[in-house]
């Protein structure tokens, strides 16, 4: 991956120099010295402050040029006015990375002050990160250079947050639940660097297993998603955003403007990227930590051991809410099980050990998973009884974990000793939880990365027998913000999709010479381009038969004239009559962070009641967009139900490949909306379609 090297002294800094550094015990310049001191940091600490001789036994300098070695890393608290002074002292010495603490930039509005830091960074080829941060904890280096209370729990996840607060409370929760962190950075207003920058880093980072990150927004979307989707190849990434309800909405034209909100956007950038959504904090850790530990799960066959009925039940309940359903296994691996139980006990999956099951029973059972083809990761689910001894089952679990490829996660229900047994378990490299459903969600987010890693990269070409020219045509000599229906037809047509036949008639008697030439019967709808819900306006009239044309050339203009006195109509399109299908629709929006996204789902009336679409970044080849059929809820819908034959997934998945390339080569389109495309057993027919342009 690509790499600012500059950022990599973060990861293990020899030097640190702490502008504002204070002999005063109260203050934040006091607390950073001191936590770098006492959490065992071997390089070099230089304190800065010309008022004072030393902090905590260290010489204190006056100005940071006065420092006799180089420094990597300046951490910098004083008032916001100052900072710009002591950036440029410390661009004059060679720094590295500044990490400015102080707050009163961009968050209260002083953007310009947080602009004159970027320009010195660029100035003197330095970095920063902030302001507004914590710092950094860095484990591994056992430097704790934040104003938190102590270094996070060591482990293999890097954590990267948005808020300064809550990853230093964070902090010593790591403690308790035993959920190790490698480094945690704060990036707080990401002036300069952003969460991309720190991705590209650690992607490379021996010491990180997993990257998880707390989000609030991304600078440069489409940026923070190649890089996530390159360095999902090499390690997991999960990502909790924050934030999604609170975005007003945009006044939306299009059915994708409404439907999409921005959490829309960043989940379909997330899935396209390989990064794993979490949906809380908790989760957020959790999960990270199973990814961290445990190598992803790499098919779909789940078994879960249990001394419990009950238990088994709500992990396997919990696996069809993850996605990952439990299926049969073997007679002979079933079998295999029955030797590890008594009579009563169940070989099928959930795998009931019984009661009666001591270590001697979960090791074999396991082992015989662990050894059997048939089986890709093991959720092992105890719950405490006088023979299932917590400590000895957790031992056994190790043991085989180490010398096996597949995923195991943990969950011993039960008291103290459970915990103990579990944070043991955590200590050396199994997942372990408190509730089998976070065992089975851990487990989910393996299969997920595991999913991740099998698919297969569908690059997209672009399709050569478009008309770039004649889209340009039409865009520029457009007049206004919308491109109504015909003139949008045109342009899809010119991406190689098909539409019906259709003319547009100035008054009623060509109306009917067209409606004659189409083939009766035909479809008539209002052409206005201050009318794009044509329908709202009883404007669309369907089914119009031989003899009738004229009379309804009338009334729409009439409905049209009623609807909206001042609407400027430029006729009536009269069109070949589609016959019925299933109604999809195909929608795009220009995503001011993300660029262009395509939309695809079940379509008609109540499109943005169901809410039944999916979104990816634009473009997208034919086979991302029959996973995005796939993954709408009317799926069986367009598979066919009672009897009905599939629709021709390959010609409507084609279509809205040409779309995305479509808005991707000109992004001066802002939406896009194709509702309905009706699709049939052969091909597809795009009954309506509207542009919108920026
Ligand atoms: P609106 O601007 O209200 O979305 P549409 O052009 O989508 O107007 O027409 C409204 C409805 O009429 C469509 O949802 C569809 O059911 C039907 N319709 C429109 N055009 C055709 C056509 N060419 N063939 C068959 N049905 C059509
Ligand atoms: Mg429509």
């Amino acid at each position: 991956m690509q790499k600012d090297e500059r950022l990599e002294c973060l990861l293990n800094p020899e030097s640190i120099a702490v502008i504002g550094a204070s002999d005063n015990p109260e203050k934040l310049g006091y607390v950073i010295v001191n936590n770098i001191k006492e959490s065992g940091f071997k390089g070099k600490i230089y304190p800065i402050n010309p008022k004072v001789e030393s902090i905590l036994g260290i010489n204190c300098y006056k100005s940071i040029k006065d420092v006799p070695d180089e420094v990597e890393i300046a951490e910098i608290v004083i008032p916001a006015k100052a900072v710009a002074g002591a950036m440029r002292e410390c661009g004059e010495k060679g720094v590295k990375v500044v990490i400015v603490i102080s707050s009163g930039f961009g968050e209260v509005g002083n953007k310009e002050m947080e602009k004159e830091l970027v320009d010195i960074c660029k100035k003197y080829n330095m970095r920063l990160i902030g302001p507004n941060v914590f710092g950094i904890s860095n484990t591994i280096s056992s430097c704790n250079a934040t104003f938190g209370t102590k270094l996070p729990f060591k482990g293999e996840t890097a954590f990267i947050s948005q808020s300064g607060a809550l990853g230093l409370a964070l902090t010593d929760w790591t403690h308790i639940e035993r959920v190790g962190l490698a480094y945690m950075f704060s990036i707080g207003n990401m002036a300069d660097a952003c969460q991309g920058d720190l991705i590209e880093v650690l992607a490379d980072d021996e010491n990180t297993k997993t990257i998880c990150q707390y989000i609030e927004g991304v600078h440069n979307g489409r940026r923070f998603f190649e890089i996530c989707k390159e360095a999902s190849k090499i390690k997991p990434i999960v990502a909790l955003k924050a934030g999604k309800s609170s975005r007003g909405e945009k006044a939306a034209a299009s059915h994708t403007g409404s439907l999409a909100g921005a959490s829309r956007i960043y989940e379909a950038a997330f899935k396209q990227s390989g990064v794993i959504e979490a949906n809380s904090i908790r989760d957020m850790f959790y999960i990270s930590l199973a990814l961290s530990k445990q190598p992803p799960m790499r098919g779909d066959n789940l078994v879960i051991l249990t001394n419990g009925g009950g238990a088994g039940v709500c992990a396997t309940d919990a696996a069809e809410r993850y996605g990952i359903p439990i299926g049969d296994i073997s007679n002979e691996l079933q079998s295999e099980f029955k030797k590890w139980m008594p009579e009563f006990g169940s070989a099928k999956n959930p795998v009931d050990l019984t009661g009666m099951a001591t270590f001697k029973e979960y090791d074999g059972a396991l082992r015989s998973a662990l050894n059997n083809r048939e089986v890709d990761g093991i959720i092992v689910v105890v719950c405490r009884t006088a023979v299932a001894d917590p400590t000895s089952i957790a031992n056994g679990i190790i043991e085989s974990s180490k010398n096996s490829d597949k995923p195991i996660t943990v969950s011993f229900i039960g008291g103290e000793d459970c915990a103990e047994a579990m944070n043991f378990l955590k200590e050396n490299g199994v997942p372990a939880y408190s509730d089998p459903a976070e065992a089975v969600r851990a487990m989910a987010a393996l299969r997920e990365y595991g999913r991740y890693l099998e698919r297969k990269e569908e690059s997209f070409n672009p399709y050569s027998d478009v008309d770039k020219k004649k889209v340009r045509e039409i865009i520029s000599s457009t007049d206004g913000k919308a491109i109504v229906e015909h003139r949008a037809k045109e342009i899809f047509s010119a991406y190689g999709i098909k539409t019906p036949e259709e003319k547009v008639a100035k008054n009623a008697e060509e109306a009917e010479r067209i409606a004659s030439e189409i083939g009766y019967p035909v479809v008539m709808k209002i052409v206005s381009k201050d009318i794009l819900h044509k329908s709202d306006a009883k404007a669309v009239k369907v089914n119009v038969k031989g003899g009738e044309v004229k009379e309804t050339f009338e009334e729409i203009v009439k409905n049209a004239k009623a609807y909206k006195s001042d609407a400027e109509i430029e006729g009536v399109l009269v069109q070949e009559m589609a016959p019925s299908g299933r109604e999809t629709i195909v929608g795009s929006l220009y995503d001011p962070q993300f660029g262009p996204c395509i939309m695809f789902g079940l379509g008609g009336i109540f499109v943005e009641v169901l809410k039944d679409v999916v979104f990816r970044l634009a473009p997208i080849s034919k086979e991302e967009a029959k996973e995005m059929m796939k993954e709408i809820k009317g799926y069986p819908i367009l598979k066919g139900v009672r009897g009905e034959s599939s629709v021709d997934f390959d010609a409507l998945a084609d279509a809205v490949s040409r779309i995305s390339q479509l808005v991707n080569d000109f992004p001066e389109i802002k939406e896009i909306d194709a509702n309905p495309i009706f699709a049939y057993e052969k091909g597809y027919m795009v009954a309506d379609a509207r542009i919108i342009l920026k």
